[in-house]
């Protein structure tokens, strides 16, 4: 069973004590601590007033019994020093107020002492805080495990693979400035000392399109703008790159090069150094440079027409072998075809780097290893328009919405059955349906929309819309809406499909799903992508890829494969949970945005794991720790109490005069159901 889940309870009998005394005395200035302790019946607006009275208070971490729930600060809050480490370290859970390393150091504990492996889910919507809490975990255990001085070195190899995917993988966008475009696993490993002895990362799906599209007020990758701002002179001149971002068309047409919180110029000193400690030569740094400087250099490739219409390159005779493959297209083919190659040798470095980063963190002894993993993935996304890339996202966040849901209620079932006790489960918004919409094999959207993928020239996206409203138009959690041109009518403009996804509807417009799904590159321009000089693009444009007969999966596939091998593994480990909120739009500290918050808090399923929480037992106590707590409240068990401890309970709560509903007495462990009843006897033992 879930045995972090129940070890973390074990812990929390032996302080419950210090929890409702501190929940009493300051349940009506800063709220409860945990919601389980919420003392109204679980409404929404109750646990809403909770989170906003913390909120208010800095108090940005709560419980849902083991379950943290962050709400981002948006400033800097004290809370995160060594002194609070230190103080976090080793700690009994519910002992401290909530937070980030507490569940941290509680997934270590155990792992250490029970010899298993763990996994903190970190969720939440773009800008709620997720790749903070990650790092912020992370940073946590490099400074309270034990290490020695050569581990030191995988310590700081492990820290600094964050700024360089950042670099890579992470842009400024509407949501957030620093937003994840790539999901990432990270798995930390520990030796029998618990010492981190090496890593591996898993990154999903990269946002290839920004490459060459970025909306307004959004940026590119980080590392274009870090280069052009920081890279040494000489460096850039051998690039052949101008200091100034607005000379490249890829990095113009969001239109805010430049962001006030983020400074590009110490940003590239640190992944510089980065580079240099996760174990990176000059030639692959040169390699890698020359690659960013590249897809800047391709952007700005133009192409006009020549008399037989074929595309010819407008400006710049140093690419002629763009020209050369190229012409036989059509201008806007050629335009095509040059974004197709930005996208795909960029996002094909992405995960030559990841590679690479693995290289360097992994550990080579074989001796047995536990570790701990960290999931960062990107969460729910609703766009004004949303595309293939939101469809992936989307989908993703089903698949580790009902993971949370059966190992959350696995655990509480489980014990619950260990103990012999009956309970009815709560009902629950089962979400497979939605999962089996999307992924189910031949009738399932990714089926369709491959099936459409393999009819080249005949399949078109508005085929793929007719496909779905045929096999899947009638599921409920399907919605088609086709927007024609009225008055044309031959030629819709654009389609939409909607889902109605667990955290509410999404409308896709299904425009580019063909041909994001298919991701394909012109043979000629793979050959001569595989016969480069960089060592890099040719690592990941090998040759054999062009002489195989197999039809490549497509990414949807490839990304549907990558979930349900993520799923696996997790589903393997003991589960620790962080759900991040956004509290406003505009990234302010201090404002809490209920109408926002609340969206948050439905979607992410909070009331249902409140719910499941409360609807099985609030509390569980260990007779001994029970007894031991309240004795002094019946006088056949003050001052001693000599039979067996079950019994000695059942004496107790006769005499103060617990109603049959309100408890059940376990094989070992007395549960009690609402909080209240603690609360009460917590009362009359104060008096
Ligand atoms: P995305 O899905 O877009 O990657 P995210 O959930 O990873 O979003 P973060 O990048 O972690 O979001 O957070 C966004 C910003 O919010 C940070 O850059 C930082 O300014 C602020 N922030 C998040 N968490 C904290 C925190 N604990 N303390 C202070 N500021 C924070
Ligand atoms: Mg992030």
């Amino acid at each position: 069973m879930g045995s972090s889940y129940l070890c973390m309870k074990e812990e929390v009998e032996d302080n419950t004590d210090i929890i409702m005394e501190g929940a009493l005395i300051a349940r009506d200035r800063v709220g409860v601590q945990d919601f389980v302790l919420l003392d109204s019946h679980t409404s929404e607006a109750a646990f809403l007033n909770n989170l906003r009275k913390r909120y208010q208070e800095n108090l940005i971490y709560t419980y849902i019994g083991t379950l943290l729930v962050s709400v981002n600060p948006y400033k800097e809050l004290d809370i995160y020093t060594v002194t609070q480490m230190q103080l976090y370290r080793g700690v009994n859970f519910f002992e401290l107020p909530p937070h980030l390393y507490a569940i941290a150091d509680n997934a270590y504990r155990v792992m250490c002492s029970e010899y298993n492996n763990h996994f903190i889910l970190i969720s939440g919507e773009s800008g709620a805080g997720k790749t903070e809490a990650s790092k912020k975990i992370l940073q946590y255990y490099a400074v309270t495990c034990p290490t020695t001085e050569q581990l030191q070195v995988v310590r700081d190899r492990l820290l600094l693979s964050n700024p360089v995917l950042e670099a890579f993988g992470n842009a400024k966008t509407l949501r957030n400035d620093n937003s994840s475009r790539f999901g990432k696993y990270m798995d930390i490993q520990f030796d029998f000392k618990g010492a981190p002895v090496g890593g591996h990362i898993l990154s999903y799906l990269i946002e290839k399109s920004r490459v060459v599209h970025q909306n307004h007020g959004e940026r590119n990758f980080h590392i274009f703008y870090q280069l052009l701002e920081g890279g040494e002179k000489d460096l850039l001149c051998w690039l052949g790159l101008e200091r100034n971002p607005q000379k490249y068309a890829y990095l113009v047409q969001g239109r805010c090069a430049k962001v006030f919180s983020i400074n590009d110029k110490n940003d590239w000193k640190i992944v510089r150094k980065a580079f240099s400690i996760i174990d990176f030569t000059e030639k692959d740094l040169e390699h890698l440079f020359g690659i960013v400087a590249s897809v800047l250099h391709l952007g700005n490739i133009q192409f006009e027409e020549d008399s037989n219409g074929h595309a010819i390159i407008r400006n710049g005779t140093q690419i002629k072998w763009i020209s050369k493959v190229l012409s036989p297209l059509n201008v806007d083919l050629a335009f095509y075809a040059r974004d197709a190659v930005a996208k795909a040798i960029y996002g094909r470095t992405f995960t030559w780097l990841v590679n690479k980063i693995n290289g360097s963190l992994a550990n080579k002894d074989s001796t047995r290893k536990t570790v701990i993993g960290l999931l960062d993935i990107y969460g729910f996304e609703v766009l004004d328009t949303n595309s293939f890339e939101q469809f992936c996202i989307n989908y993703c966040n089903e698949k580790l919405q009902q993971l949370l849901i059966e190992m959350t209620l696995k655990a509480e079932q489980e014990e619950y059955e260990m103990e012999g006790i009956e309970w009815e489960p709560i009902p629950y918004f089962n979400n497979k349906i939605i999962c089996d919409l999307v992924e189910q094999k031949h009738k399932g959207i990714i089926s369709i929309l491959d099936e459409e993928c393999l009819r080249p020239g005949e399949a078109t996206d508005l085929s793929f819309l007719e496909k779905l409203e045929e096999k899947v138009g009638d599921h409920a959690h399907f919605v088609t809406r086709k927007l024609a041109d009225q008055k044309t009518r031959k030629s819709i403009d654009w389609v939409d499909f909607r889902l109605l996804h667990y955290a509410g509807e999404v409308t896709y417009c299904a425009v580019g799903f063909l041909e994001k799904n298919n991701d394909l590159l012109y043979r000629n321009l793979k050959e001569v992508l595989c016969n480069s000089k960089n060592g890099i693009v040719r690592d990941c444009f090998l040759l054999s890829e062009l002489d195989s007969r197999r039809r490549p999966e497509t990414v949807a596939t490839q990304f549907k494969n990558s979930l349900m091998s993520l799923i696996e593994i997790l589903m393997s480990k003991e589960p620790s949970y962080i759900r991040c909120i956004k509290p406003n739009e505009n990234k302010e500290p201090g404002k809490f945005d209920d109408c926002l918050i609340r969206h948050q808090v439905k979607y992410l399923g909070l009331m249902e794991h409140l719910r499941v929480r409360r609807a099985g037992f609030a509390y569980r106590r260990k007779y001994e720790h029970f007894l031991r707590r309240y004795k002094s409240l019946c006088p056949a068990t003050w001052p001693h109490w000599h039979g067996p401890a079950a019994e000695g309970v059942e004496r107790l709560i006769k005499h103060i005069g617990y109603k049959p509903e309100e408890y059940k007495l376990g094989r070992t462990k007395i549960f009690i159901r609402f909080p209240k009843t603690l609360f009460a006897t917590e009362d009359a033992f104060e008096i």
